[in-house]
């Protein structure tokens, strides 16, 4: 088996920093079909030795347990090959299909690991050049277009030019091994299934908050936001893995088909319920691990006018049988109070109260993503009392959790999110990829909320570096008799 893997935009951050990084991990485990070649392309005039080097240095800095050794890199290195192209240009591509010709490899992975406006020219041009083979697979990235309109621009061309079984749109968080152990905890289980619905769940929070700003992307970050960001993609995918119908079985069309339904059921906006449902902040200086911080318009990149959002909460409601009523709160930031990705899944109070118990406790269910990867359930339990209260006819209960950590339980050296995506497009498994109709739903429901932005003169709320945002997402969430999950 031979495997020409094209890393277009391979200078780039995300090859950078998650992609030559995630491709050693699979060299190093033998998970690379044995005559592999790694093409690096850009418009950077580099040798193979100096695209080596580069990525030596990158190696080099990973966590000690993942960097190479002198000779595991001189393995590696010689799988890395560097090809100047600019994907405007036709006959950049030519060049490109006679280095392909020389290995006529059984599987060829084109990685378009550059910014989005690119990806129709790439095709096309790809198209033109002979290269769209049987067995040539493309990978996108995220984000796919900016609105509606052009991801359906882009999805239009690419898909004159390839068959969906070809195309790869990534999300990385479904690469996750927390975000598979959500599918497991759901369709590998019985247990939680008969109270997943509206009739046992009061609410169900969804936190991706980064205590991180926009490093060195923010000219990036300011045409992007929050809302386009997380929201449209990662977030709402999350939504789907809670929400979804079990699929029949687990082959990719089978799983794409109950997302959709999801997606479809969202309940769409009106402008009154943007108004009250959804917060969008902005962060300012602040505190952040002890350390002062700038605001978001002091960061290198970004118009020092900037309306964009580091920050969004909203309310979703999906429209069907299973969970009518039930809100969906979904909360992402940039510089907030930590680093913590997690679901909280509230459940109901008992029915009936025999019991003394704390105010407002009730079950929870909480899947940690990121950093921790794990599951806690939050029971009440009679634990300690004084003697006085042992004497009292309705006990007062205790909150204890039962901890399941996966990363103590499995070890932490498991197949992190993209080298398991870039394995699954090399097989040609598409289970983890989104495909174009969820796409659309996708940003056919985030499109309102751009609108009603760009229309609303009030801009996003400022908050302070290093909290959980501005106030007005605890208020948006109280107006329901609830509270994000760190407050109660
Ligand atoms: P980046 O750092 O700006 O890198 C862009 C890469 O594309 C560079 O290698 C650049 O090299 C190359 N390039 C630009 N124009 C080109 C052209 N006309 N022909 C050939 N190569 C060209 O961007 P990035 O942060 O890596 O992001 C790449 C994509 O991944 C974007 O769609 C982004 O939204 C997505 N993404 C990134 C991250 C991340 O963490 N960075 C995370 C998720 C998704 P030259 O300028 O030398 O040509």
């Amino acid at each position: 088996m031979s495997l020409d893997l094209v890393l277009f935009g391979g200078t780039g951050d995300l090859a950078w920093r998650k992609l030559m990084p995630a491709l050693f991990q699979a060299f190093r485990h033998g998970s690379l079909p044995d005559n592999t070649r790694i093409i690096g392309v850009a418009r950077d005039d580099l040798s193979d030795q100096q695209y080596r080097a580069l990525m030596r240095g990158r190696l080099d800095q990973v966590d000690l347990a993942k960097r190479p050794s002198p000779q595991e890199f001189d393995r590696f290195a010689a799988l890395l090959h560097f090809l100047r192209m600019d994907l405007s240009k036709p006959d950049d591509f030519r060049r490109l299909a006679g280095m392909l010709r020389q290995q006529q490899a059984d599987s060829v992975v084109m990685y378009l690991a550059t910014a989005p406006s690119l990806f129709t020219a790439a095709c096309e041009q790809l198209a033109a050049a002979g290269l769209n083979t049987p067995n040539t697979r493309v990978v996108l990235e995220k984000p796919l277009g900016s609105d509606l309109a052009s991801n359906r621009a882009i999805n239009e061309t690419v898909r004159k030019v390839l068959r969906e079984n070809q195309i790869f749109r990534i999300d990385h968080y479904l690469g996750k091994p927390s975000v598979q152990n959500l599918f497991a905890l759901r369709f590998g289980n019985a247990l939680f299934e008969p109270l997943w619905r509206r009739e046992t769940i009061a609410n169900i929070q969804i936190t991706i908050a980064e205590d991180f700003g926009v490093e060195k992307r923010g000219a990036f970050y300011d045409n992007t936001g929050a809302l386009r960001d997380m929201v449209q993609n990662h977030a709402l995918q999350l939504v789907c893995a809670l929400a979804m119908e079990p699929p029949i079985n687990a082959h990719a069309d089978a799983i794409r088909d109950e997302k959709l339904k999801v997606l479809r059921s969202l309940k769409p906006w009106t402008g009154e319920d943007i108004g009250q449902h959804v917060v969008r902040g902005q962060y300012a200086a602040g505190i952040v691990g002890g350390e002062a911080v700038p605001g978001y318009r002091d960061e290198a990149g970004v118009n020092p006018q900037s309306t964009t959002e580091t920050f969004v909460a909203l309310r979703a409601e999906i429209a069907n049988w299973r969970w009518a009523g039930v809100p969906f709160y979904i909360r992402t930031g940039k510089r907030l109070a930590a680093r913590d990705a997690r679901i909280v899944i509230n459940f109901r109070p008992a029915p009936h109260a025999i019991f003394r118990s704390p105010n407002g406790d009730a079950n929870r269910l909480v899947i940690h993503l990121q950093p921790k990867d794990g599951l806690e359930l939050h029971l009440l339990a009679q634990g300690q009392e004084n003697r006085q209260q042992a004497k009292t006819l309705a006990p007062a209960l205790t909150p204890v959790h039962l901890d399941l950590d996966f990363d103590k339980r499995f070890g932490s050296e498991r197949v992190g999110a993209y080298e398991r995506l870039l394995l699954d497009v090399i097989d040609g498994r598409l289970n983890l990829f989104v495909r174009s109709d969820e796409q659309e739903e996708a940003w056919r429901w985030v499109e309102p909320v751009m609108d009603h932005w760009r229309q609303d003169p009030s801009g996003p709320r400022p908050y302070a570096a290093g909290t959980w945002g501005p106030s007005a997402a605890s208020a948006m969430i109280a107006r329901d008799g609830h509270c994000w999950s760190e407050e109660c």
